[in-house]
């Protein structure tokens, strides 16, 4: 099932993407309120919203060996996890905005893992229970901020900063198998699959439940692959996971 969020009629809505169909959901899908009322819409007439709007986001870095090496920094023993702040979250086709031209911000691609249920110590083999479905995630960085601050949470979190959706997807078996890319102006930029994380969605929950507790709607951003690079206005940036779809965003200055 495809999981959306979307804006018509002056009202933000819930919904399951069937083709170019959307249809209306009775309430919030995070509080498992699924049931269809009726109404359909067609996609191309409503304004997808991220599909979810998370209370916490837990972000994962150095996860993938080859952007641990282009990052110069050796890969961690322990999932190396930051959080970053939710009003970042933007959704489909949104702006992502620079503030600050002089910087180096960069697009970087992942897997976001969107919670189901509260989840507090949960072991690795249970923790694909714990999971709603999964979406597309780029976590934009200000590198310098990131080198100048020490630690992520300015560097991560400025408005538009982290682009979600476009679907949440309930139907990946295997999140530690999928295709991951991102594209700017239509070039290839990261091109890498899942099975390359060096901790898996697994073992990210049980270390990220063993020190707190996360919610339904809760986001897991499970680290980029290497590829990552400078952003610019006027770049249109386009990233897929495989099973997902497609997540467009153009950056404005
Ligand atoms: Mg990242």
């Amino acid at each position: 099932m495809k999981y959306v969020r979307f804006y018509t009629n002056n009202e933000v809505n819930y919904g399951v993407l069937e083709g170019e169909k959307i249809a209306k959901l009775e309430g919030d899908f995070i509080e498992e309120k699924t049931k269809k009322v009726g109404e359909i819409f067609n996609l191309s007439d409503v304004k997808l919203l991220s599909p979810v709007e998370p209370r916490q986001i837990i972000a994962i870095g150095l996860n993938y060996a080859l952007h641990a090496k282009e990052s110069g920094k050796p890969t961690p023993d322990e999932p190396m996890m930051f959080m970053v702040s939710p009003s970042a979250v933007i959704g489909e086709e949104d702006s992502i905005k620079l503030p600050n031209l002089e910087h180096r911000i960069d697009y970087e691609a992942e897997l976001a893992v969107v919670i189901g249920k509260k989840a507090t110590n949960v072991k690795k083999e249970e923790a694909l229970s714990y999971v709603l479905g999964y979406t597309c995630g780029n976590d934009v960085s200000d590198r310098v901020l990131q080198k100048k601050d020490g630690q992520f949470t300015r560097a991560k979190s400025y408005p538009t900063f982290k682009p979600l959706g476009p679907v949440i997807e309930t139907e990946i078996y295997d999140p530690n198998n999928v295709e991951i890319k991102l594209s700017v102006n239509g070039e290839v930029k990261q091109h890498s699959n899942t099975n390359d994380l060096i901790h898996n969605v697994q073992s990210l929950i049980e270390t990220v439940t063993e020190v707190m507790t996360l919610q339904p709607g809760d986001v897991i951003l499970t680290g980029t692959p290497s590829g990552v690079g400078a952003l610019k206005p006027g770049d249109e940036v386009e990233m897929e996971v495989e099973g997902i779809g497609t997540l467009k965003n153009s950056v404005i200055g």
